[in-house]
């Protein structure tokens, strides 16, 4: 079973071939109302004088994701993380209910799922990923909140993660990471700190082996952030698998099993709970549309936003090809070169007059309840830190800064446009 971000509701299969109904057309349609999709609408209908700007998005709630580790944490209600998607819509901009199903970039329209096709001067190609919970056997989607199973990456599951953690009464917790890329590349070790920190005050903690699982060959890609972590890791007394996949859940047993990826062989673990972050790729109907490349995202220019072929198309975020860390923090340094990009497209400019994005994603690693070490990078992996001081160091300021500064930021800026 695949899901792409939250909750949304069944995707009706149109036949778009028969459909009767009329096309309609938009300056700019953004498909994906979620944190990319809304982000460029939102500027642009701040921006543009008189705004036509439709966004495609199918669910009624728009969702702030990284809250969901904080809600697996037990720190907050997963109300906290969800706006009905109509309150985040800009008042100029049109919300089209409905699924893209199909990109014509051809013709400059995309088909929806209700069988209507929608057509364009401009395109924003902005669905997020999708979650590929049957790529391990024996797993889907719907075992979450079930036999020691949870996962902070469904809405509907992060809190079944901290109740999963209450009732953890010792015994072995794995936390299992793919190989990448998914979103959010730290919350799988995240909720693997804060459960230790948790057994530590509920006094299960000497009875727990904790394993953190990963298909990764190391605990983060940026060597300053990654000798923290080490310490972090060290320090907890949490065993480490690298270069190990999760293949198949054999739940009646509460038996994972693991591929080592160098050599292919298995390697079973017995568990009390599991929290599987799953398989994550591009969504199929991006992967089999003209827009994608290779390996199935929406093909663009690194450091422009644009796509090589149909440069009316642009696209960020997790769909996109983008080589970076794909988090939302990410996706606030994009918004603003693709906007500029965009509009120069507009008003017939040539790529001479882009702006670049180079790279930048933030991941604010959380590594105990009142400590987190914020990275902050670029695509050569070197830090860019947005504060004057080290922020390799785990801090307790820094912990702030994700619990009530980034939802402010969230909410009040980067979704009205700022
Ligand atoms: P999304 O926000 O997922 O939005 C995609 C939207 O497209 C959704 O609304 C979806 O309904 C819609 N859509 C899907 N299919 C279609 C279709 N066919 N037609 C139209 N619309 C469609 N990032 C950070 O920066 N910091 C963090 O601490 C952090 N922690 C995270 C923790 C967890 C547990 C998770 C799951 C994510 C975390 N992230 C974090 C990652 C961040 O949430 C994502 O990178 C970000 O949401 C990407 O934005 P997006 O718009 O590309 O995708």
């Amino acid at each position: 079973m695949s899901t792409s971000a939250g909750q949304r509701e069944p995707l009706t299969t149109g036949d778009e071939a028969r459909s009767p109904r009329p096309t309609r057309h938009h300056r700019v349609v953004v498909v994906g109302g979620g944190t990319a999709g809304m982000a460029v609408a939102a500027k642009l209908c701040r921006k543009l004088r008189d705004p036509d700007v439709a966004i495609v998005e199918p669910s009624t709630y728009h969702f702030f994701q990284p809250q969901w580790t904080l809600v697996g944490g037990g720190v907050m209600p997963k109300e906290n993380s969800r706006r009905e998607q109509q309150r985040v819509t800009p008042r100029k901009a049109t919300w089209i209910r409905d699924a893209v199903t199909r990109f014509d970039p051809a013709d400059n329209e995309v088909v929806l799922a209700g069988g209507e096709r929608v057509g364009y001067d401009y395109l924003v190609v902005a669905p997020g990923l999708q979650l590929n919970w049957g790529d391990v056997r024996g797993l889907t989607a719907d075992m979450v909140g079930r036999d020691g199973i949870c996962s902070n990456y469904l809405y509907e599951g992060c809190e079944g993660t901290w109740r999963t953690l209450q009732e953890f009464k010792g015994g072995t917790a794995i936390f299992t990471m793919p190989p990448p890329p998914i979103k959010c590349a730290g919350a799988p070790q995240k909720i693997a700190y804060l459960a230790d920190d948790h057994f530590r005050r509920r006094g299960v903690r000497e009875r727990t082996r904790i394993v953190y699982a990963a298909g990764t060959p190391g605990i983060f890609s940026v060597k300053e952030f990654a000798k923290t972590l080490n310490e972090v890791i060290a320090r907890k007394g949490i065993e480490t698998l690298f270069s190990h996949k999760l293949v198949e859940i054999r739940a009646a047993e509460r038996q994972a099993v693991f591929e080592r990826m160098a050599s292919g062989e298995e390697v079973v673990l017995d568990y009390d709970m599991i929290h599987i972050t799953p398989p994550q790729g591009p969504p199929d109907f991006v992967r089999q549309s003209p827009l994608a490349d290779a390996a199935g995202w929406v093909n663009v220019d690194k450091h422009t936003l644009q796509h090589p072929e149909f440069p009316n198309v642009f696209s960020l975020g997790d769909a996109s090809s983008l080589p970076t860390s794909k988090t939302g923090a990410a996706v606030r340094k994009e918004t603003p070169v693709l906007v500029h990009n965009l509009m120069a497209t507009m008003r017939g400019e040539d790529s001479s007059r882009f702006q670049r994005y180079d790279g930048y994603a933030g991941c604010p690693l959380v590594t105990g309840y009142g400590r987190l070490v914020f990275a902050e990078f670029d695509y050569d992996l070197k830090p860019q830190p947005s504060f004057p001081f080290d922020t390799t160091k785990e801090r307790w300021s820094m912990y702030q800064v994700k619990r009530y500064g980034l939802p402010a930021l969230y909410w009040r800026a980067m979704m009205k446009g700022f």
